[in-house]
């Protein structure tokens, strides 16, 4: 927990938001300004910054990010495919410096991406 840190106040529920999956090591939520029909922001409980603030200990947590937003693909039916990525670092977009997943789909997407 980092006290002035937006995505720790919406893990402990201090600030809403609209909490799609939640366990002991992961939370996922609506992004409030969404990019596509679904986006989705899953986030590990422990705070770090970005994956290269990441340590080993922190391994299985990123894989099960990805694994968790796989299952909500699959429930949402995001047949035609959908996108996961990390903004690690201002440069690459990042704006919460809490790690986060986005989960992208609904609609076509680009590549290379912008
Ligand atoms: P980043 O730019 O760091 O990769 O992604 C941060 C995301 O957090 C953005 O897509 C932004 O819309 C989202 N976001 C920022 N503030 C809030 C908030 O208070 N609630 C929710 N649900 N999403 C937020
Ligand atoms: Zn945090």
């Amino acid at each position: 927990m980092s006290a002035d840190c937006l995505f720790c106040k919406i893990s402990a529920k201090k600030i809403p938001s609209k909490i799609v999956y939640e366990d002991e090591d992961v939370f996922a939520f609506e992004d409030i300004s969404p990019q596509a029909p679904t986006h989705i922001l899953l986030c590990p409980r422990k705070h770090f910054i970005s994956l290269d603030h990441a340590t080993a200990e922190d391994q299985a947590v990123i894989g099960k990010l990805q694994l968790v937003a796989a299952q909500l693909a699959r429930e949402r039916n995001l047949l035609d495919g959908y996108r996961t990525v990390f903004n690690n670092g201002a440069g690459a977009g990042q704006s919460v410096f809490h790690l986060h997943l986005h989960l992208l789909g609904g609609r076509p997407f680009r590549w290379p991406p912008g």
